[in-house]
């Protein structure tokens, strides 16, 4: 069931527990009550907490072969950049390739959405297959996730099947995974050795992929399409391959959206017309780390983790396909040198970047925004609820993010 594809073929000899399942947990999970986000008439819609529980997640090939190698491949003055072998060498030459000991990487089958900012593969394409030709001058290319914790294309006969033998608290998940690569090989956790071309590469050839999903899935009948773009850098922060790359979890189950995202929503929503991110000063300016003509990064006044930095577009966009070339090429500029400056300051470098956006068909007002998160160790007081205990003062963690940064600011 690779690609999120379920088929007579691969489902034989499988239960409806073998499949992608979302399960809402009924502690946390209440009905959608408001018309903007997401009530439809005689659809029961949910917020709250759900997990996805994808059996073929743990087949995922390992990115490092041994802590030795993930040593080397993070030492970023190594410089090893272009020419390793990965799993993503034989998707990008379309053919097997093999890794140093003979041993074969991947088979070079995948389907693939965008090569830079052109269109190749139907989002609901049901054949994988080798890719004829990359240009040498495209800079990313984004792929349906092998991987997945959603199913993406569905046998109508099989889906009924499960549907009927599900319990009835248990649905088969559907969605859309993406994962965006570049081209040329480039180790994620050195974001200092990406070149801002490739990483603006990347968020082009997500945006572009994003917006052939959601068209298709418009076509489709899908409608109230939660989308979540992200980055995993770092095998502490689930990053499982060490080539750079992002991903893109499109949910089209159409039954509601995270807690999380319900309070974002929310505060939105009581804001009106006074949109806290088009407004604020974010505490005065000592919270702020850098401010372009495009975007505000600054150290958030309750960080998830220490360090913990929020970055919105000056312009009052509601989702990441809705930013300019201008805007990406610059964020792209920017979060190169704010991590360097945090790797000059030695903040771990396993970190995560999370694109908060309007779901689609949502009627709210929504500033979009992202978090970089470092990794760290967490409680248990902070597994019990949304809460994070926090060391350092943000002020203080931005000025040392501030006088890091310098030296690259010219
Ligand atoms: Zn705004």
């Amino acid at each position: 069931m690779e690609w999120g594809i379920i088929n007579k073929e691969n489902f034989e000899n499988k239960t409806t527990y073998d499949v992608p399942i979302k399960r809402w947990d009924p502690l946390s999970t209440v009905s959608i009550r408001t018309e903007d986000f997401g009530l439809r008439k005689g659809k029961p819609r949910y917020y709250g907490h759900y997990s996805y529980i994808s059996p073929i997640r743990g087949k995922r090939p390992k990115g490092f072969k041994t802590i030795e190698e993930e040593k080397h491949l993070y030492d970023c003055s190594k410089k090893i950049v272009g020419k390793y072998n990965d799993v993503f060498s034989s998707v990008i030459e379309g053919k097997i390739v093999y890794d140093d000991w003979g041993m074969p990487l991947g088979n070079g089958f995948t389907i693939i959405i965008s090569e830079d900012e052109k269109r190749r593969d139907n989002p609901f394409s049901e054949a994988p297959h080798r890719i004829d030709k990359i240009s040498d001058k495209s800079k990313a290319l984004t792929l349906i996730n092998r991987y997945p914790s959603m199913a993406r294309v569905v046998d109508p006969d099989i889906d009924k099947h499960i549907q009927q033998n599900l319990p009835s608290h248990l649905k088969l998940s559907k969605g859309i995974n993406l994962v965006s690569i570049s081209r040329s090989f480039y180790p994620s956790l050195c974001f200092n050795l990406i070149p801002h071309g490739v990483l603006a590469g990347i968020f082009l050839s997500m945006r572009a992929a994003i917006l052939y999903c959601i068209e298709e899935a418009i076509n489709r009948d899908y409608y109230d399409i939660p989308v979540m773009p992200f980055f995993n850098i770092g095998t502490k922060v689930g990053g499982s391959q060490p080539r750079i790359h992002s991903q893109v979890y499109i949910d089209l189950n159409m039954d509601g959206h995270g807690s999380r995202l319900e309070g974002y929503l929310e505060a939105f929503k009581e804001m009106g017309s006074k949109c806290h991110l088009c407004q604020t000063t974010h505490g005065g300016t000592d919270r702020i780390i850098l401010e372009t003509e495009f975007w505000t990064f600054y150290n958030t006044g309750s960080p998830v983790r220490n360090y913990h930095i929020r970055f919105h577009p000056n312009e009052h966009l509601r989702r990441f396909a809705q930013l300019k070339v201008n805007q990406i090429e610059d964020l792209a500029k920017s979060l190169k040198i704010i991590f360097q400056a945090l790797d000059d300051i030695e903040i771990d470098r396993n970190r995560n970047i999370l694109f908060n956006c309007c779901p689609y068909g949502y009627d709210a007002d929504f500033h979009m925004f992202a978090d970089i998160i470092p990794h760290e160790v967490i409680g248990g007081a902070e597994m019990a609820d949304d809460m994070r205990v926090a060391r350092k003062l943000p002020h203080v963690a931005a000025e040392e993010i501030r006088n890091s940064l310098k030296k690259y600011l010219d």
